[in-house]
């Protein structure tokens, strides 16, 4: 059924081009259909992108910032006009819930609201006298042609983690987004023409391993932004390091949640519902682990497995809000089959699931991708389900003695993404925020993830590189500091203060 396709075209040097070669299906997880098929750029793509990019580079470099600002103003107004359509897209091409959705789509705005504040963002220090008659400052200037590589599972916010930031400083751009759902990022670059960018300053190149690795070593490439898992964000830092590229790439995440005996039992499923359950568990952030302190497991588990009981799962591509469930498909049948072996791994070293989200059928979507919110109880450290992360509707239980295990836990952890506590005590707080190893914390917060004006800081696997996605270390990463010393002579003009 070609003919109801959505196109899916590369954009470069602001001309929109069809797939010459191969191509993968994109699909709507809510149905298995095939929405559109994704062009599989190459070496030739990528080298027309980087070029259209490096010549579009002096012109918008010389660009003022409250000028390119202004695009930004633009941009916002744009989105927000479009805003029912943007959702609508990731819902379709993700599986995401409309609520969902307008989440992503929303933490992406904010993202450009921040990148409207360029001209003070770039501001530099200025030291007056810094030895008799001699002035220093610094300036912050653009790099080049910057990159972005991304994952599927947000496909508007992280995608405007990057360019609109690295742009506004006054980089041209290539982004590279996720093959699975390449239609919200070939929207995005719809609107950010209209905002009245010029033409080769924002580019997009659809692909997989080759369009990436074209990228990673092409001389012209002078920044990588990556956001995917774990073992390819390793490979992007190693290979854009290698190749001389400033690169920042956040990886995947085991998140744990520590809930206290004394946690108020009622707001404590919700968050931990939500944690895990949210984006059917496809969030770098997802509390994918509770770690239950003495008689915290008791107090908790019946009524967080009755919450998991009642969430609705079903077609995320219904636009009527009244048919809109609580929780939509994962992303592929491939990637459903990988969660399922983990809980049946899980089941044969000895944990045991309590909530039985396996098996789920949905009666109008036989062929959607969905799995039902699982819960395994009596997870145990040396467990493959344990390590891995699961990125699907999985919440484990593992049980700890005391607040000092469950940190050691958390902390034994190859991640450091998120963690939180739930608890009433103070001190216990304290104690959690002060030692454990993670970027992200939160204190009866579920989902710490971090908006626009702060870091995005992943430790450990979950990011390879020195300055994050997100806030002044952002602004950082997408310049470069000039430093600047002055002293001024009298010359012919002579002394003229004193005539
Ligand atoms: P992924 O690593 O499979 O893909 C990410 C990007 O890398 C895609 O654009 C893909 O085309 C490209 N890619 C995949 N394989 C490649 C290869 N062999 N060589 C070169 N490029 C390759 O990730 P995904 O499945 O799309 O996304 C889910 C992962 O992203 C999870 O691990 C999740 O935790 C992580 N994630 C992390 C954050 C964070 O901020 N830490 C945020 C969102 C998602």
């Amino acid at each position: 059924m070609t003919s109801t396709l959505t196109p899916c075209p590369h954009l470069i040097g602001g001309e929109w081009l069809p797939a010459t070669g191969a191509t993968t299906p994109v699909f709507n997880p809510s149905t298995g259909d095939t929405i559109a098929q994704c062009p599989v750029g190459g070496a030739a793509e990528v080298n027309a992108a980087v070029e259209a990019a490096h010549a579009a580079f002096p012109a918008w470099r010389e660009t003022p910032a409250v000028e390119r600002a202004r695009v930004f103003f633009r941009y916002r107004q744009l989105i927000e006009q479009n805003y029912d359509t943007l959702c609508a897209t990731v819902s379709r091409e993700h599986g995401k819930t409309l609520s969902e959705a307008r989440g992503d789509v929303h933490r992406g705005l904010e993202n450009i609201e921040y990148a409207c504040g360029v001209p003070t963002l770039l501001f530099g220090d200025t030291l007056e006298n810094l030895a008799r008659g001699v002035d220093c400052e610094t300036i912050n200037q653009p790099l080049g042609v910057c990159v972005g590589i991304t994952p599927f599972n947000f496909p508007a916010m992280v995608p405007l983690w990057m360019f609109p930031l690295a742009l506004a400083c006054g980089n041209t751009f290539v982004l590279k987004p996720s093959e699975k759902v390449p239609l919200t990022a070939v929207l995005l670059g719809e609107l950010i023409e209209k905002a009245g960018l010029p033409k080769g300053v924002f580019n997009i190149v659809h692909g997989g391993r080759e369009a990436v690795d074209t990228l990673l070593t092409h001389p012209k490439v002078r920044a990588v932004s990556f956001v995917g898992s774990t073992p390819i964000a390793k490979y992007i830092y190693e290979t854009g390091t290698r190749h001389g590229k400033r690169v920042q790439a956040n990886g995947g995440a085991k998140n744990y949640i520590v809930i206290m005996p004394d946690a108020d039992i009622g707001k404590t499923v919700e968050a931990l519902s939500t944690a895990a359950f949210g984006c059917a568990g496809e969030r770098c952030m997802a509390g994918s682990t509770a770690l239950t302190v003495g008689a915290a497991a008791e107090r908790l588990l019946p009524d967080l497995v009755t919450a998991a009981r009642a969430i609705k799962i079903g077609r995320t591509d219904q636009p009527a809000p009244a048919a809109q469930p609580d929780m939509g498909p994962v992303i592929t049948s491939q990637h459903r089959d990988r969660v399922l072996s983990l809980v049946a791994s899980g089941e044969q070293e000895g944990a045991k699931v309590i909530a039985d989200g396996r098996g789920l059928k949905v009666a109008d979507a036989p062929r959607g991708f969905y799995l039902g919110a699982t819960i395994v109880d009596g997870v145990q450290a040396n467990m493959t389900l344990a390590r891995e992360e699961v990125f699907g509707p999985v919440l484990n239980v593992m049980r700890m003695d005391d607040l000092d295990a469950a940190i050691a836990q958390a902390n034994a952890s190859a991640f450091g993404n998120g963690a939180a506590i739930f608890t009433a005590n103070g001190r216990a707080a304290r104690e959690f925020k002060h030692r454990v190893k993670a970027g992200m914390v939160g204190i009866n917060v579920g989902v710490p993830a971090t908006m626009a004006m702060f870091p995005f800081t992943g430790w450990d696997d979950s990011f390879y590189g020195d300055l994050h996605i997100q806030g002044k270390e952002a602004v950082q990463f997408y310049t470069q500091q000039k430093v600047v010393t002055t002293r001024w002579f009298g010359g012919d003009v002579g002394d003229v203060w004193k005539k």
